[in-house]
């Protein structure tokens, strides 16, 4: 194709397109070119060939070339409003016309006056690909001077599709010249770009696009290998099978495509962003951190290679299962199978309006549990109920659900049918990562199925002691479901290494293996079998000897676990001195007795609202008396630091209805839905004050962010005290979630004995992202250096008033962020029971002068990425004295 050249329509300043401040242009949603500022009022033909769009305000002009590329030039942008005001057609549609025949002739100054801008987009678009050359530099330019020269070609010879402006159905309608302007909207707009993630469109990009194209209002698809996704639906556009290097095409229509287009890419551009942040695989990531490996050996990458192609169905060789590492570890125990129970549903439902209604309330239930779930969990389960909670808004899932409703099923059984057929789609993939995600769906089912059923829980699964699950594959829920107490390892014929049932696993510290093929139905329900995860190996038929040498293996290792234990019950010092108090974050008895048994030092956060979370009326006086006094005995005479409910937001409570809220997260939450409801706020304290003996319980005010709310809460404590005959003032906290109660800590100081640093709050509204969103999750982080400078601010603020700043959100528990906040000055911790033995051992073994040197370093960098890549790499992380 030989190449066409573009003139300038007339004189002006040349730029580059991405200046015009129209997105539909800069994002060269209708054509790829230059933009003029121009300064002289006759528009002269860029080029020979056919006026296709004249409109009458004569604003726009398209020439069809004779090679069929549409060039537009669309002079100023919003002139559409002007209705044809300072404008003047000389020629008509439909006219054949020379390179640089005058077109149009308007008036510089009344058009200057009445558009947002006369930057005038000159751009070409073909309805198969183009590429263009010799692009003018921005500067001066006269009219005739060649702006660019492109040529025509098929979009499957472009290697990289961002470079292509593909568009169909747009260019030969008068629609392109008015696309951005509502009147004149096109009937649809296409973009193909090449997809550059690593692992293609998976479930966090999905996710991304998905909740991208739901905030328009606009209907959006996602097309490749000849199959239209609706772009709202995760499990649709997973299903779409794309990988890396693969084309996909949006599709957007309305008056709002060109804009709906725009951050569809945009979400992807997020997508690589992230993926090139984290620098791998987040979920991946995860799972390491916590101690998984991938695959550990020869023996283990080959199964690997032979689960992902569907070969691993051999039994065992010489008694030895080869397997894929998911968590790393050794154990040994009685095989246990678990198959899974189908719940059995009634095909006919009752009537459409019952069964919608039947199906909705369902999904309500487990979506409130699953919140839950997310706001009690760590990162891991976080991440898992956020993803669950997508498919259960799956539009795909739901739609499909509700015709099959329509045609007279019961919800049970549509939404089974209906999360099937998804299910099937990714099954039939050949993709490891997009199958694991069936599983995830298939959890999702199952949970609302037996809320269908009126049951709250997934089904409690009885397993003996020591036993190691196996299965064919178990579902996140399944997991939760069983006693972990009695669980040792887990075998599975199918499963991923990185699906979330693994997370869950390396989360609760059990190896896992994976993908060991049809081999495991061989193995009897009940046998002794040894798993080196490690090695990727499950030994299924170990004789005497080898038993007895792997019990003597579990037996070292739970010594040298048994020796931490012992070792947390005593204080923690650094390795230069400097005395850390270790505390435990609680939310019921059971935990106290955990972080006793773990080495605390006390509780430093009792999440009160999670006692009572559960239930459809508000706990008495009496009943909270009893509950946080059961946990101050359970903690002996260490303190109990007990944070006032933190209602509202993400964590609702049935028998406190709070008016819907817009923005949840900023509206009423902590401390002020305390105060917009005196009467529960005053039970609760008189229910604290009362705790024996006086004085053992300190308060922590939620969600802090000024002082007016310390001295009124203060004020109620001080008159319940009198009324109680209480003696001396109780301790008052206040935690820092908010940037302004960073920010402004020194003042809060002077009202409060201490300061309770909340890591997990101060992130998300420091970084503005949501904590419980799924495709934000790998970059809502606590060690973004913005956030490390307000937690350094607290912390100097807490040492010139001489009172205590402690960190009870999730940072305190990360063994990356631990030196860094020794380094700011934080000198108490209070994280999850079953972290303190790790971290006690880990700051035994760094001085303070590194950390200090370490963490001003970090405050310096641009990324929490950073900051982690720097700390890991500096030896104080270790946890091994030197
Ligand atoms: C925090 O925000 O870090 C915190 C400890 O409170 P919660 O996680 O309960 O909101
Ligand atoms: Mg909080």
């Amino acid at each position: 194709m030989p190449l066409v050249a573009i003139l300038a329509p007339f004189d002006g300043w040349c730029t580059g397109i991405e200046e015009v401040p129209d997105p539909v242009f800069s994002g060269r949603m209708l054509g790829d070119g230059v933009a003029i500022d121009p300064t002289s009022g006759i528009v002269l033909a860029p080029c020979a060939g056919e006026v296709v769009t004249l409109p009458a305000t004569a604003h726009a002009v398209t020439i069809r070339t004779p090679g069929g590329a549409d060039v537009l030039v669309h002079i100023g942008i919003d002139t559409v409003q002007l209705g044809g005001r300072g404008f003047a057609a000389r020629v008509k549609l439909g006219q054949v016309v020379g390179a640089g025949q005058e077109l149009i002739r308007f008036d510089l100054d009344t058009v200057a006056r009445g558009a947002k801008t006369l930057l005038t987009p000159v751009v070409v678009a073909a309805a198969d690909g183009l590429t263009i050359r010799n692009r003018r530099a921005a500067g001066t330019i006269n009219a005739g001077d060649v702006l660019f020269e492109f040529e025509i070609v098929h979009v499957r010879d472009v290697a990289q599709a961002r470079d292509v402006v593909h568009s169909s159905e747009v260019t030969h309608s008068s629609d392109v010249a008015h696309s951005s302007e509502a009147t004149h909207a096109p009937a649809s707009l296409q973009r193909t770009v090449t997809v550059q993630l690593r692992h293609g469109l998976h479930a966090r990009p999905a996710a991304l696009l998905a909740q991208a194209a739901k905030a328009l209002a606009t209907e959006v698809s996602v097309l490749a290998h000849g199959k239209t996704a609706n772009a709202r639906s995760v499990t649709a556009v997973m299903a779409l099978g794309v990988r890396h290097g693969e084309e996909v095409t949006f599709t957007a229509s309305g008056p709002d495509a060109g804009h709906a287009i725009q951050q569809l890419d945009a979400a992807l551009e997020a997508a690589l962003h992230m993926e090139s942040a984290a620098g791998h695989d987040t979920t991946a990531d995860r799972a390491s951190a916590v101690g998984s490996a991938a695959v550990a050996s020869s023996a283990a990458s080959s199964a690997a290679a032979a689960a992902t192609s569907g070969e691993n169905s051999g039994g065992a060789v010489d008694g030895v299962l080869p397997g894929i590492t998911a968590v790393a570890g050794f154990a040994v125990g009685r095989a246990t199978r678990i198959e899974r129970r189908e719940i059995v549903v009634e095909e006919q439902g009752g009537g459409m309006a019952h069964e919608g209604a039947q199906l909705a309330q369902a999904r309500a239930n487990v979506r409130a549990r699953l919140t839950r779930v997310g706001a009690t969990g760590g990162v891991a389960r976080r991440e898992i109920a956020a993803a669950h909670v997508e498919f259960l808004d799956d539009p795909v899932v739901n739609e499909a659900a509700q015709e099959l409703i329509a045609a007279g099923k019961s919800a049970g059984y549509a939404w089974r049918a209906a999360t099937r057929r998804q299910v099937q789609a990714l099954e039939a993939l050949g993709d490891t990562r997009l199958r694991e995600r069936a599983d995830d769906l298939l959890d999702v089912e199952s949970h609302v199925l037996l809320a269908l059923m009126g049951e709250a829980r997934p089904i409690k699964l009885t397993i003996p002691d020591d036993a190691v699950i196996v299965a064919e594959d178990l579902l996140p829920s399944e997991l939760t479901a069983l006693d972990a107490a009695r669980l040792v390892a887990i075998c599975l014929g199918r499963g991923g290494a990185t699906s979330h049932v693994a997370i869950l696993a390396a989360a609760m510290d059990v190896p896992m293996l994976v993908g060991l093929g049809t081999g495991i139905h061989a193995v009897a329900d009940g046998a002794m079998v040894i798993v080196d995860a490690d090695a990727g190996t499950l030994h299924v038929a170990p004789d005497t000897s080898a038993l007895d040498a792997a019990h003597a293996a579990v037996a070292a290792r739970l010594k040298n676990r048994s020796a931490e234990r012992a070792a947390a019950l005593a204080d923690c010092r650094s390795l230069d001195g400097t005395r850390i108090e270790i505390f435990a974050n609680l939310g019921s008895t059971a935990d106290a007795v955990a972080a006793v048994a773990n080495g605390a030092e006390g509780c430093g956060l009792l999440r009160t609202e999670f006692l009572f979370i559960d239930r459809d009326t508000a706990p008495d006086e009496r009943e909270q008396r009893d509950a946080y006094q059961a946990i101050s005995t359970a903690l002996g005479a260490r303190p109990l630091v007990l944070r006032l409910m933190d209602v509202g937001g993400d964590k609702p409570l049935k028998y406190l209805p709070l008016p819907h809220e817009e923005n949840p997260a900023l509206g009423l939450r902590g401390v002020r839905t305390a105060l917009a409801r005196p009467d529960l706020l005053r039970t609760q304290l008189r229910a604290a004050l009362r705790v024996e003996p006086f004085g053992v319980v300190q308060l922590l005010i939620p969600m802090v962010t000024d002082v007016t709310e310390i001295i009124t809460v203060r004020t109620v404590i001080e008159e319940l005290n009198a009324e109680l005959g209480n003696g001396p003032r109780i301790k008052l906290g206040a935690m820092i979630e908010t940037p302004a109660a960073a920010l402004n800590a020194s003042v809060l100081l002077r009202e409060v004995d201490f300061l309770s640093i909340g890591s997990n709050d101060l992130t998300q509204y420091t970084l503005a992202m949501d904590r419980g969103h799924a495709a934000l999750a790998g970059r809502t982080d606590a060690l973004h250096p913005a956030v490390l400078k307000l937690i350094a601010l607290t912390a100097n603020a807490g040492i010139e008033a001489g009172k205590t700043v402690a960190v009870c959100g999730g940072v305190a528990a990360d063994r990356i962020a631990v030196p860094v906040l020794l380094g700011l000055g934080i000198r108490e911790l209070s994280v999850v029971p079953a972290a303190i033995p790790a971290i006690k051992r880990q700051i035994r073994a760094v001085r303070i002068a590194d950390c200090r040197a370490l963490a001003s370093r970090c405050l310096e960098l641009a990324t929490a990425a950073e900051v982690r890549s720097l700390v890991a790499q500096a030896s104080i992380t270790s946890g091994e004295a030197p």
